[in-house]
């Protein structure tokens, strides 16, 4: 018999009752430590006080009014990305994949407002992630995902990533903008290059088109940069945020320059839920802590300490690990053994992290994590690694 909650997920046997900075602590009395940060989402940690509190005030005197009326807090959160980063201007929502929605709606709005309503398409890469909506879903690509659902919703076009050329070949005259995560998160923690992101830029000036940069996962500080197209210097025409953006609280938010945002008139866009004033509340909140002086570039240092010392953990067991990737907290292992296996082995010595693509562990934890959070979690990556190492009887099989 089906379970009660709908079975989309295989689930750990494995539930939590309280947190505390980067610690999670089962029902059961056991301890983790949090390196998923639930999917890169709780970038503050677990029951940071400033968060917390300014969710429960908010909480106590008004949760939700509809977007009928003026919401200072959104005003207010939106004047501050607008403050801190290339955008003119914000539209706020409550997932990853309803951002990217909007984002596509507005590309292929201000083309057709701009007299060029045949470009609709977006050129997405191999290996992305965009959510798991129709449209996203066609936008991601992936055929496993896809399967099942009917025809894929038209529209884009997919390229390898970190490849100018096969993006340059791909613009046709039906081309709207492109869509590219500068981390892709789900696809394995890869890096686009910084060249590759300028490239994208210039193709994008050249031939006219939008764009839109994927940041739900590597943007709002994890990269040790507010956002982390910012390590190449350009800036997208509309970016998509959501994960981190409000510590745990459901949000997602699109932002964008005056020039493509302009054409999202009333009446043609909109979400019941987006931007109440307790997401706002919560995203407010989040903002306070990372744009507080100091904290980017304490997130880079940590960042740069932790990857030194799994560098030395991959140099130590070369037929576990292979390699270490990503930017800032957004990092991931490359295993030589499955990395589901790896996965188990960092859970049984106490470490919880997140699968992806390309045989990677992610390690993706709340940006407030103590230099001695990252030498704890480097010592569990080490034992997990050991009990990976092949033993010789499995070498045998082999
Ligand atoms: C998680 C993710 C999404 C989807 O976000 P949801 O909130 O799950 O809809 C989209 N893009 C990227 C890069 C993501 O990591």
């Amino acid at each position: 018999m089906i379970s009660a909650l709908m079975p989309t997920y295989n689930r750990a046997d494995l539930a939590f009752e309280r947190g505390e900075g980067a610690w999670l602590y089962a029902v059961d009395g056991r301890r983790f430590l949090d390196f998923g940060a639930g999917i890169a989402t709780s970038s503050l940690g677990h029951g940071h006080p400033h968060l917390v509190g300014a969710i429960a005030e908010q909480a106590g005197r008004v949760m939700h009014t509809s977007n009928l009326y003026r919401v200072p807090q959104a005003e207010r959160l939106a004047a501050r990305y607008v403050e801190a980063s290339f955008a003119d201007s914000a539209f706020f929502c409550n997932s990853g994949a309803e951002a990217n929605e909007g984002m596509v709606k507005m590309m292929r709005k201000a083309m057709s407002e701009t007299g060029r309503g045949e470009r609709y398409r977006v050129i997405c890469f191999d290996g992305a992630f965009h959510g798991r909506t129709l449209a996203m879903l066609a936008a991601t690509g992936n055929k496993k995902y896809l399967a099942g659902f009917g025809p894929e919703v038209d529209g884009f076009d997919h390229v390898p990533f970190n490849n100018l050329n096969a993006l340059r070949d791909a613009i046709g005259p039906e081309t709207a903008g492109i869509l590219v995560e500068p981390v892709q998160g789900e696809g394995g923690i890869r890096p686009a290059s910084l060249d590759f992101l300028r490239g994208l830029r210039a193709a994008c000036d050249e031939f006219g088109l939008i764009l839109g940069m994927d940041e739900v996962q590597c943007g709002m500080g994890r990269t040790g940069k507010l956002f982390a197209h910012e390590w190449a210097g350009i800036a997208p025409d509309v970016m998509s945020i959501a994960k981190g953006i409000a510590g745990g609280f459901p949000m997602g938010a699109i932002l964008a320059t005056e020039a493509v945002a302009k054409h999202l008139v009333p009446g043609t866009h909109g979400t019941t839920f987006g931007g109440n004033p307790l997401a706002c509340a919560a995203a407010n909140a989040v903002l306070d802590v990372i744009l507080a002086p100091g904290f980017l570039a304490e997130v880079d240092r940590k960042a740069r300490r932790l990857w030194s010392a799994l560098e030395a953990v991959v140099a130590e067991y070369p037929a576990v690990v292979t390699e270490v990737r990503g930017a800032g907290l957004i990092l991931g292992l490359k295993g030589a053994v499955p990395n589901t296996e790896l996965q188990n082995a960092f859970a049984a010595e106490g470490l919880l992290t997140v699968a992806a693509g390309d045989n990677v562990v992610r390690l993706v934890p709340p940006l407030v994590l103590t230099d001695a959070d990252c030498d704890a979690a480097v010592e569990m990556i080490r034992r997990g690694a050991r009990r990976c190492l092949p033993t010789p009887s499995s070498v045998a099989a082999k």
